[in-house]
């Protein structure tokens, strides 16, 4: 099976994780991979459905391929991911020109799937596995050499309001402590020095309880503190953590592993306790505010980074001033804020949409300018000081400057060789701007 693969992906680090897992299977199976769609016999579109904006980007990127389609009719498109499991058939009348769809819970059987599409060239849906645990069968390929993603969880069971994941990918399924041990210990022995294990709300990892032992609320810090004690990694990262579950035993023992990076990225979605309840997130603001405390009392040098959520249905003026005031009081070092769209099957979707756009837009437009600002002052205390890094690849502004992370997660910009990338140095921080810090190596 020499066709030639290649994969587009749209959304989260889970939907990158996933598109490299599914390169590996197909690679391990005889697929090669194609460097570009114009050399592709498959072309896999992988997306995430939780926000509108990115799946009409999706469609938009697939119509584009119209052309070459025609010019090559024999080349096959499919689409895998939340977004093929939430419209299954739906996706041929959206995008006639995809052959076929499959969903998140069926992407270890895409090998087949494809064979069987080449062959028979008849229209394939595949998402009958949504709440299946994917099988460990976890390839080696990886797309980069020194920092990657683990998974530690599949699937959701908070059911927040506006959100499809627990419907496009399933309830929560945990993987075996043992199995992501493995794991990492092989990445490590094969040079990997980065780690960023991903859930969807990793404070609720369960180790396997099939082998008799009871439940333990604490199986995600024990779980990090046996990462931490593997040789050769040196820095451990996690995403995303549900503030109805992140307690503070976590930030204390995140404190006492050396590897853990001083991070923690916590979505708030909006500083309207009501709001919060019609969201279904399960905590107040004020809740919300005493765990970051909490994180700063235990880790007072650590980042906190949060989603927002603006324009929810029925959200007031004085909702969101809420939001606004409790964003200058916790003084985020950064956030991802999003309009609402809703995204039905999920519950909000019942909900009259009833924000008007301008106002979405004023309001987003006085937040960002709000965190711009706090950003910048949280970033200021870092002049002058000489942080480690692990350079992470050329700045795409300039040539001849390199990006790299600190532990906090705050990126870096400064002079270098390319021969640097994926190894850690020290940079003494010269200026900084809301979005990234400026130095030179020291
Ligand atoms: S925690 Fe809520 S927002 Fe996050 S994936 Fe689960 S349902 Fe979606």
């Amino acid at each position: 099976m020499n066709k030639k693969i290649y994969i587009r992906t749209f959304g989260c680090q889970m939907n990158i994780r996933d598109s490299e897992f599914v390169m590996g299977i197909l690679l391990e199976r005889g697929f090669e991979k194609a460097n570009s769609a114009e050399n592709a016999d498959v072309i896999l579109f992988n997306s995430c459905s939780v926000r509108k904006h990115a799946e009409d980007r999706l469609f938009s990127n697939i119509s584009g391929l119209k052309d070459l389609k025609k010019k090559r009719s024999n080349i096959i498109i499919g689409l895998i991911g939340c977004t093929a499991q939430n419209y299954k058939e739906g996706v041929f009348s959206k995008v006639p020109m995809v052959d076929f769809a499959c969903g998140s819970g069926n992407i270890t059987d895409l090998p087949e799937i494809i064979k069987d599409v080449l062959k028979n060239r008849c229209p394939i849906v595949a998402a009958d596995k949504v709440n299946e645990k994917r099988k460990e069968l976890f390839p080696k390929y990886r797309n980069g050499n020194f920092k990657t993603h683990v998974s530690i969880s599949e699937g959701c069971d908070n059911f927040c309001s506006y959100c499809v994941v627990p419907y496009v990918r399933g309830r929560e399924r945990s993987r075996r402590q043992k199995d992501i041990i493995e794991e990492v210990e092989d990445l490590a022995n094969r040079g990997f020095r980065e780690i960023t294990l991903l859930g969807q709300n990793v404070n609720s990892y369960r180790d396997s309880p099939l082998r008799g032992q009871s439940l333990c609320r604490n199986d995600f810090v024990k779980l990090l503190e046996n990462i931490n004690k593997i040789d050769g990694i040196k820095r451990i990262r996690f995403m995303t953590s549900h503030p109805k579950d992140a307690s503070p035993d976590l930030f204390k023992a995140m404190k006492n592993m050396d590897k853990v990076c001083e991070h923690l990225h916590l979505p708030l979605q909006s500083g309207s306790t009501r709001i919060l309840q019609l969201m279904n997130r399960g905590y107040t603001a004020k809740r919300y505010a005493r765990l970051v405390d909490s994180f700063r009392k235990f880790i007072p040098h650590g980042s906190v980074t949060t989603d927002m959520i603006i324009g929810f249905p029925s959200e007031t003026e004085n909702d969101f001033q809420k939001t606004m005031t409790l964003m200058n009081e916790i003084k985020f070092d950064s956030a991802f804020t999003f309009k609402y769209s809703p995204r039905p099957p999920a519950k909000s979707a019942e909900l009259k949409d009833d924000v008007l756009q301008e106002i979405k837009d004023d309001r987003l437009k006085a937040l960002i300018n709000l965190q711009e600002k706090i950003s910048q002052k949280r970033n200021e205390p870092l002049q002058g000081k000489v942080l480690e890094i692990l350079v992470d690849g050329r700045n795409k502004k300039s040539p001849t400057t390199l990006t790299g992370r600190t532990r906090t997660n705050k990126t870096v910009v400064f002079e270098g060789n390319k021969k640097l990338i994926g190894k850690f140095v020290d940079v003494i921080i010269e200026s900084v701007t809301p979005h990234a810090l400026k130095g030179r190596m020291v």
